[in-house]
């Protein structure tokens, strides 16, 4: 199966064959003929299986060969994504893709000054990446004109609903053309979102390509039972009897994250720290850094767990569990990309057992647990009961609103998400930051 008999055309498959893409990922081959044909599509695929290049590709070919410019402030293709960085990668990818089109792409996400976006999005765009609050805020600046909006796309949807995006999605989707192609592309997707999102689409191409909440195979993973003050000292013994090359490294805390780096620094590791505190230019930096090599250990917390890709990136290490079973798949997607090899190892200790019986559960296998040698807890982690068995999950993954009224599980603020209504649109002189 090669991406012309998908349907894609030249100049893309050139591009594609340049970038060695030889043959389409199983959700390209499910998603870009549904896409190219002017579905509405939803789709969940495991994290790293070219989910990006699924949408990116039949979208950008629609555009090839349209003549007129996008007016000012137009948008043809719209993509919303959580965080800074995805929409910096998804631009990045976008860039490529389109690298021998005059199609011309571009990121608006918060954490940055607003008037060069302002200043770019006069001239038109034809791919806008934005995440939802700077979004708003350029729609309530009425910079945008969406009204030649042909297609949006929400990916990692779970996630933006997770962070508290809701409202502005609602708001964002009330000042969407009605006649459009809708697709929402997720890792992971809450059975309730699923059922709501799925009206907001016209009668939609539904793809699940492998089973949900599943991390890609070839990622083995297992646990390091250890006491909670001694994960520093496995964390260096593991680095250095490992022979570790780089480690993606996840933490609760901003502090941990900070104070685990610097102490690896201080034993001359390369090493950085990402979290939501530091400004968007350093994270950027420290980004780029590791994925140049030149950084050997990224700490992060979860800012970074979503829809990263970092080129043969071999380990990822949870140094704290995520209260939120969800972001273990996430976490661990980081590593064991585009069918390479991986491994996830994650430092439990006594308190975090519950957190690891919410992994297993949505995994629906144990995890296996390997003591290393020297760093044998003191307080052992209790067994967990095995998947299936765990009854309170640590937190909700999805927020529930309680007003306005929804249906059962569903936040309230998705019901009539895309009715049409135009009471909610953003208000001038409303303004927020993300
Ligand atoms: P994604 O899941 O979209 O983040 O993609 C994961 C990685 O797979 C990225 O590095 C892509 O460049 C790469 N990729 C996507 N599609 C293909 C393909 N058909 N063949 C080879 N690599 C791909």
């Amino acid at each position: 199966m090669s991406f012309a008999q998908l349907g894609l055309r030249e100049p893309l498959t050139t591009t594609l064959a340049a970038l060695a893409y030889q043959t389409p990922t199983p959700i390209q081959r499910q998603a870009i003929p549904a896409i190219l044909a002017g579905r509405d599509v939803m789709a969940a695929a495991q994290t790293g299986t070219g989910k990006t290049a699924a949408f990116l590709l039949p979208l950008l070919q629609g555009l090839i060969g349209e003549d007129a410019v996008p007016g000012a402030g137009g948008v043809r293709v719209l993509i919303l994504v959580p965080t800074r960085e995805l929409a910096e990668q998804v631009m990045e990818s976008c860039c490529r893709y389109a690298a021998t089109t005059t199609i011309e792409c571009y990121a608006a996400y918060g954490g940055v000054k607003l008037g060069p976006q302002l200043t770019r999005l006069q001239a038109g765009v034809d791919v806008l990446v934005a995440t939802p609050g700077r979004l708003v805020d350029l729609l309530t600046r009425r910079a945008l004109k969406l009204h030649q909006l042909r297609a949006v796309v929400l990916d990692e949807a779970d996630r933006m609903l997770d962070l508290g995006f809701a409202e502005d999605l609602t708001i964002i989707f009330q000042s969407l053309p009605r006649q459009r192609q809708t697709l929402l592309f997720s890792a992971t997707f809450a059975d309730a979102v699923r059922g709501l999102a799925r009206s907001r689409l016209r009668d939609p191409v539904n793809i699940e390509v492998s089973p949900r909440n599943s991390a890609a195979t070839t990622v083995k993973q297992w646990v390091v039972p250890v006491d909670k003050k001694r994960k520093g000292d496995l964390f260096l013994f593991m680095w250095r009897d490992r022979n570790w090359q780089q480690v993606l490294v996840f933490v609760k805390t901003k502090k941990t994250a900070d104070e685990l780096a610097a102490r690896l620094q201080s034993k001359q590791i390369a090493a950085e720290a990402i979290h939501g505190d530091r400004p968007q230019a350093s994270r950027l930096a420290a980004l780029g850094a590791f994925r140049d090599g030149s950084v050997k250990v990224l700490v992060a917390t979860d800012v970074a767990a979503r829809g990263l890709d970092i080129d043969g990136l071999p380990q990822v290490v949870n140094f704290d569990l995520p209260l939120q079973a969800e972001d273990y798949v996430h976490r661990i997607g980081r590593t064991g990309r585009a069918g390479a090899a991986g491994e996830a190892i994650s430092f439990v200790c006594a308190d975090e057992a519950p957190l690891l019986a919410a992994v297993e559960n949505l995994l629906k296998k144990p995890l296996s647990r390997d003591e290393e040698p020297g760093f044998e807890p003191s307080h052992r982690v209790p067994p967990t009961a095995g998947p299936g068995a765990v009854t309170r999950r640590p937190s909700p993954s999805v927020k529930v609103a309680a007003k306005p009224a929804g249906r059962r599980g569903v936040p309230g603020n998705w019901v009539d998400f895309d009715s049409g209504s135009r009471s909610r649109r953003p208000s001038a002189g409303r303004s927020r930051g993300k």
